[in-house]
């Protein structure tokens, strides 16, 4: 084992970039006792120290063998290197899975937390620009599983023929990025979404109470939320509540998260969970002590849950790189014994996998599409302690799973302090540009320190 010149461990080296000029500069993975940093020195602008994991599992005994499969079109060519080549180029590692197409850069919040910097002034893509990309898509290996993104794409009367037209191409599997406001209270809207053949809703949900939305997104949103989660069961539209974690802000809601969507089976599939990652304009550089690292969010899980969800119910990925992402799968029994399904091998948005992209994309669209039995909520609730629901046979056993198995996941987003291009090569979470070219999430959403994009339209 190597090591550096404090004595401590090093694990692997890398490539990353410095955060205030985004010049591709050499780092190392670095233990000490049970946490990793990421150390990086730029000639000009000096060195970096950034927390990447902190507990347990150790890093070292995180990763697992994974099946990698490079894109079947590359749009873009080795030029300047690795971020700079997005396109997919040459040397990206994995094949696509789900793909964020932003149909809008308007808002109908303001939140200080935000990937997309939204503001109401930007123009959006016009339904035949979004018929370029599906068919763009489809030439580059698709279909993949579709994220409508934004902005809130739920400001787009057009949303409805965005998937009927995307379903006429080819594509199966439409998941909708949603602060759930227009969900909460436009009914005929969330008809014509169904009808059009939505799968699923990823519902930002930071918390159970508004206190942690008054911070969050500056304004309480509890109610909207509960009454959105109502109006998915009415139209039978699976959710999945997606809580951005901010230390000290909504860390200690996780329990209360995961009980709550327990109470909301059938009509909420799962939780991801999404540690804060740093975006943007800052004044200063973000401390270790503002970030949240996978077995951090584990090991609350845990203690939050009394118990009952365990650190060794979790996985790492299959297809994306391990160390973005885990996930684990549980099924309430009629007694109210929650029992973890978990498989060694899974990922980011398909937390039950065989293995690589094809099949993830697979149990992304099975797992999180309609809950059958959410017609509403209160018949939701009332079924978890259903007595005539018989487990003795198998066939009540995989009924009971279809309708009452919760999926928790986490992504852990990289932003120009934490990014390691190792794992950038290997994301399978791509965004279509304006330009229709396929780019890494985290490349997409990179900033340096003062709020300058790689490839995200600025207007800084
Ligand atoms: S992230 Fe992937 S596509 Fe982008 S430059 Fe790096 S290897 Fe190429
Ligand atoms: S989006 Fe970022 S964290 Fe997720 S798979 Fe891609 S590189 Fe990893």
């Amino acid at each position: 084992m190597k090591v550096n010149t404090r004595n401590e461990k090093v694990l692997g080296k890398t490539e990353s970039l410095c955060p205030q000029c985004l010049a591709v500069i050499p780092a190392e993975r670095v233990a000490v006792g049970d946490a990793v940093f990421l150390d990086k020195i730029c000639p000009e602008h000096g060195n970096f120290r950034t927390i990447l994991w902190r507990g347990q599992p150790l890093y070292q005994e995180w990763a697992v063998e994974r099946q990698l499969t490079k894109p079947p079109v590359c749009a873009t060519g080795v030029d300047r290197g690795c971020p700079f080549d997005c396109g997919l180029c040459p040397r990206h590692r994995q094949h696509t899975c789900c793909v964020l197409l932003e149909v809008t850069q308007r808002c109908n919040l303001s939140c200080p937390v935000c990937f997309a910097a939204a503001d109401s002034e930007d123009s959006e893509p016009d339904i035949r620009r979004i018929e370029e990309w599906y068919r763009m898509l489809m030439a580059s290996g698709g279909p993949y599983n579709i994220q409508l993104s934004g902005g809130e794409p739920t400001l787009r009367e057009d949303l409805p023929e965005i998937i009927a037209l995307g379903r006429s191409l080819g594509f199966s599997f439409f998941q909708l990025n949603t602060n759930g406001l227009r969900l909460a209270k436009d009914y005929q809207y969330v008809r014509r979404l169904k009808e059009a053949g939505l799968s699923c809703v990823f519902l930002q949900f930071d918390g159970t109470s508004d206190a942690v939305y008054k911070k969050i997104r500056g304004k309480t949103l509890l109610e909207e939320k509960m009454a959105a989660i109502a109006c998915c069961a009415e139209h039978e539209l699976g959710v999945v509540l997606v809580p951005t974690l901010v230390p000290g802000v909504n860390t200690e809601d996780i329990g209360s998260i995961l009980e709550f969507a327990l109470e909301m089976m059938p009509v909420v599939r799962g939780v991801h969970f999404q540690p804060v990652s740093y975006f943007g304009r800052y004044p200063r550089e973000p401390l270790d002590a503002d970030r949240i690292t996978i077995p951090e969010v584990l090991a609350a899980i845990e203690r939050q849950t009394g118990g009952k969800m365990k650190i060794t119910d979790f996985r790492p990925p299959s297809a994306e790189n391990a160390y973005c992402s885990f996930h684990g799968n549980y099924i309430l029994m009629d007694d109210g014994v929650l029992k973890s399904w978990a498989k060694p091998t899974g990922g980011c948005c398909q937390p039950q996998v065989e293995s690589g992209t094809k099949k993830a994309q697979n149990f992304v669209a099975k797992r999180w599409r309609t809950a059958k039995n959410g017609k509403n909520l209160s018949a939701a609730v009332e079924g978890i302690h259903s007595s005539d629901i018989n487990t003795d046979s198998l066939d009540a056993f995989l009924d009971r799973a279809d309708k009452y198995s919760l999926s928790v996941s986490g992504m852990a987003f990289q932003d120009a302090w934490n990014i390691d291009l190792e794992r950038l090569q290997e994301c399978f979470i791509h965004v279509v540009s304006l330009d229709s070219r396929i780019i890494p999430f985290c490349a997409y959403n990179l900033t340096d320190r003062q709020g300058r994009t790689l490839y995200r339209p600025s207007k800084r």
